[in-house]
């Protein structure tokens, strides 16, 4: 029986190991995670309102479901581990060795800027289930003061928090102030132009204050330390706290692949050892941004390639293109576009469509896979 071994049970992870489960039941499967839950940090913006437990899945539960071994261990990557578990077919678990025919390492991105500090906050604390205990902070604190809390970062993650937490400030009669900044001179610059003005005119209508080209230095007490990019003035602004939401790298390193999803490291081929999701860097011209909807379609891709070398088949190239990027702007808003780029989907229809997709998602992790036509 053939040994796969799946390193990081994100979209990526658990997109092999279900695809593994239909396709090849003759292999017995393993998941090592750092964490005892998958969280579907897609939705992490909707934790100010509703506990992290709604989106996290219990792996023990998958793996009945799914039928693996789960092992919960954060391991060390690097290139010289990877290099060395391609020899010796071997993974070192607390409890001893893991042997593998093949190994999948899927263990996504990480905050580019690390949030350090008091009053500082990012992925992880929302990963951690902090949101709704900072909704009732500030909730308290802005009864009595001026309170003002500064976003960084205009990309989707960001903007998805803001204008989440910006609905539920109003909803709840939450007087605070709200501003964005950002590096770029223009937000989600993976997107049409005509999206980004759809954004700044929601800014504008809902309050939120504006600071392109403007670099975030640092969080006081009290304040934000900031940096004009063109003049290099440097300046500060009250602040209460900030959310940092300045991007994402691949973790815990830049893993890259050939195009069929396995390993080369500086030019050598790690021939049993594959990469899928965020933390991979594929070769050719295969969505390869860092998207739940790439992570997921290199995950099967790969679980496919597994299931090609047992049967003797060779190996099918990761080709898939984008079909559509959709964003939400809180709870009745999304924005993005839908086949072609110049088709822009925006509104209540777009939140709509937004939400169907996490649908999708819920439906594959109970079994029914609709991600049909790949690879
Ligand atoms: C708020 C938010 C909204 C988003 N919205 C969208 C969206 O609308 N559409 C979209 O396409 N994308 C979206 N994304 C991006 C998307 O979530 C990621 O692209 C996706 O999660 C990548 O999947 P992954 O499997 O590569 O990594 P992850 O889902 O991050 O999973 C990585 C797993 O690896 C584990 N791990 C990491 N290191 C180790 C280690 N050393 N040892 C053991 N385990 C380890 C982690 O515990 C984790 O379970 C969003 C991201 C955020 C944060």
């Amino acid at each position: 029986m053939a040994e796969v071994v799946v390193v990081g049970g994100g979209y990526a992870g658990l997109a092999s190991l279900i695809s593994l489960a239909g396709k090849v039941p003759k292999s017995q499967l393993h998941l090592i995670d750092a964490n005892k839950e998958h969280c579907k940090i897609t939705n992490l913006h909707k934790t100010f309102a509703r506990p992290v437990a709604d989106f996290n899945v219990p792996y023990a539960r998958l793996a009945e479901r799914f039928g693996f071994i789960f092992h919960q261990q954060r391991l060390h990557i690097d290139s010289n581990s990877l290099k060395h578990w391609q020899q010796q077919k071997k993974i070192p678990l607390a409890d001893g060795e893991l042997d593998f025919d093949w190994l999948i390492v899927s263990t996504g991105a990480a905050s580019l800027i690390p949030p350090r500090g008091h009053h500082v906050y990012g992925l992880e604390h929302l990963i951690a289930g902090r949101g709704r205990a900072l909704l009732d902070e500030w909730r308290t604190r802005a009864a009595s003061e001026a309170l003002n809390i500064s976003f960084v970062g205009g990309g989707a993650t960001g903007l998805q928090i803001l204008f989440e937490l910006k609905a539920l400030l109003r909803q709840q009669k939450i007087d605070a102030g709200l501003r964005l900044l950002d590096m770029n001179n223009r937000t989600v610059p993976f997107l049409p132009e005509g999206a980004h003005r759809y954004i700044v005119r929601k800014l504008h209508r809902e309050g939120i204050s504006y600071l392109p080209e403007t670099e975030y230095q640092e969080q006081t007490d009290a304040c934000i330390m900031l940096k004009e990019c063109r003049s290099g003035r440097e300046y500060q602004l009250d602040s209460a706290a900030t959310l940092l939401f300045a991007g994402v790298k691949r973790q815990p390193l830049s893993v890259p692949t050939n195009t069929f999803g396995q390993i080369e490291i500086e030019g050598e081929l790690l021939p049993d050892i594959f990469s899928a999701g965020d933390c991979s860097d594929y070769a050719g011209n295969g969505l390869n941004l860092l998207t739940a909807q790439a992570a997921i379609r290199k995950g099967k891709l790969v679980a496919h390639n597994i299931g090609n070398l047992l049967a003797g088949r060779g190996l099918r190239p990761y080709r898939y293109q984008e079909k559509g990027y959709l964003m939400s702007l809180g709870p009745i808003d999304a924005i993005g576009w839908i086949g072609l780029r110049c088709n822009l989907a925006r509104g209540f229809p777009a939140n709509v469509l937004k939400e169907a997709m996490e649908s999708q998602y819920d439906l594959f992790l109970d079994g029914v896979d609709t991600y049909v036509g790949f690879p």
